[in-house]
């Protein structure tokens, strides 16, 4: 191994010593010594220091997932983030849909019958539907299905402020008063306003992202976290985003608070049917495997607050998946059933967007794992050794 010469003020040995003998005592590293890593450290060396901080919090073999299906409800939006492919803006297009509650209803029912403990809802920011809707729609789920209900990313909290002009803890109570139980993480790409400016302006900023979740956190509400890489951004960018969710989590922790159960990050797609990739710029987004793989190493070590954190076969397949694993991560994700937007953006869920609970279970063997099957708070349902 070639021994770089002391670029960052300390060299290559003297880091990962420093950062292996943190890590074990469950000490955090700080934010100069994260850039540093993920420069300095090779790819192998960086994932077995994230399998450190993994097996401290998880110790075992044990890698969960979670059978549920995925339903967007519609997919008009006002937001024209340029790296989605999945929105309509004009809700006349022949392509736009707003669901009927007889459609969500099937889903539902086809889900339960595999087996689903769970129901994620989300879609785009539709100025045609008001407020009511979405109470309704969560009380009508609520009254007719036995499953619990993650719904709406804080961008479509945003967009129900915008509706309906309460303020969103009141919004949240309501929703979770209809039964709603959690809110995605969707929505935060990157949480630096200098990369959201430019690449989804209309849509919420940095600082109101964390408001939405911490309002949801003080009510109890399950929330995940999640990250997008490969939007032109730069490593300062990413550390200001995982700034702001280990900063948030440590508030929400303090306070007696569960925050965040899961991380989840990946790639940014953008094929022919988003603007980034019908740019001329096209080529200067995106990350490589090898990119996500780091990323996702330092995400567990710098995250050591997030408990779990998601090795995600939609956008870079079931193998990159069980590498992950590898790479500091306890899950592998959901069966999905149904993915719409970053398979609308080009990745390989358009030709496969479902994931059989025995398919995740061998993918989670092949890589070495004891597959359980977990509910969205994280309780083991059951474990296949
Ligand atoms: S990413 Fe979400 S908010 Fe942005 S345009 Fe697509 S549906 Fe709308």
């Amino acid at each position: 191994m070639i021994d770089l010469p002391d670029m960052f003020g300390i060299d290559r040995d003297q880091l990962l010593n420093k950062v292996a003998a943190l890590l074990p005592e469950g000490r955090r590293i700080e934010r100069e010594d994260a850039a540093r890593l993920f420069r300095i450290a090779e790819l192998t060396e960086i994932g077995m220091l994230a399998n450190q901080v993994r097996q401290r919090i998880h110790p075992g073999r044990i890698v969960t997932y979670l059978v549920d299906r995925n339903i967007n409800y519609t997919n008009v939006c006002n937001s024209d983030c340029s790296f989605c492919g999945f929105y309509r803006h004009n809700p006349r297009d022949p392509e736009a849909y707003v669901n009927s509650k007889d459609v969500i209803g099937k889903k539902i029912a086809e889900a339960l019958e595999l087996g689903a403990t769970r129901i994620l809802l989300q879609g785009g920011h539709n100025d045609e539907l008001p407020y009511d809707y979405y109470l309704d729609l969560i009380s009508w789920i609520k009254d007719k299905f036995q499953i619990e209900l993650n719904a709406f990313s804080p961008s479509e909290v945003h967009q129900m402020h915008r509706v309906s002009g309460k303020n969103y803890g009141e919004i949240l109570r309501e929703l979770q008063q209809a039964g709603l139980s959690g809110l995605p993480g969707g929505g935060a790409e990157i949480l630096d306003d200098d990369v959201r400016k430019r690449v989804s302006p209309k849509k919420i900023g940095a600082d109101l992202w964390i408001e939405i979740m911490e309002a949801a956190q003080d009510l109890g509400l399950t929330t995940t976290a999640t990250m997008v890489i490969g939007l032109g951004e730069n490593l300062e960018q990413r550390l200001n985003h995982l700034d702001r969710l280990r900063e948030l989590q440590d508030r929400t922790q303090a306070r007696g608070l569960k925050g965040f159960n899961c991380f989840i990050s990946w790639n940014l797609m953008h094929n022919q049917n988003t603007s980034i990739g019908r740019s001329r710029h096209a080529a200067s987004f995106g990350a490589s495997a090898s990119e996500y793989l780091k990323n996702l190493a330092l995400c567990r070590i710098y995250l050591d607050n997030i408990p779990n954190h998601q090795s995600s076969w939609p956008t870079l397949g079931p193998d990159m998946a069980q590498v992950g694993m590898n790479f500091g991560c306890n899950d592998i994700g959901s069966t999905m059933m149904e993915e719409n937007v970053v398979s609308a953006a080009g990745a390989p869920t358009l030709h496969r967007w479902s994931m059989s609970p025995e398919e995740l279970r061998a993918h989670i063997r092949g890589a070495g794992f004891i597959p359980a099957q977990r509910n969205s708070s994280f309780e083991i349902v059951q474990i296949f050794e």
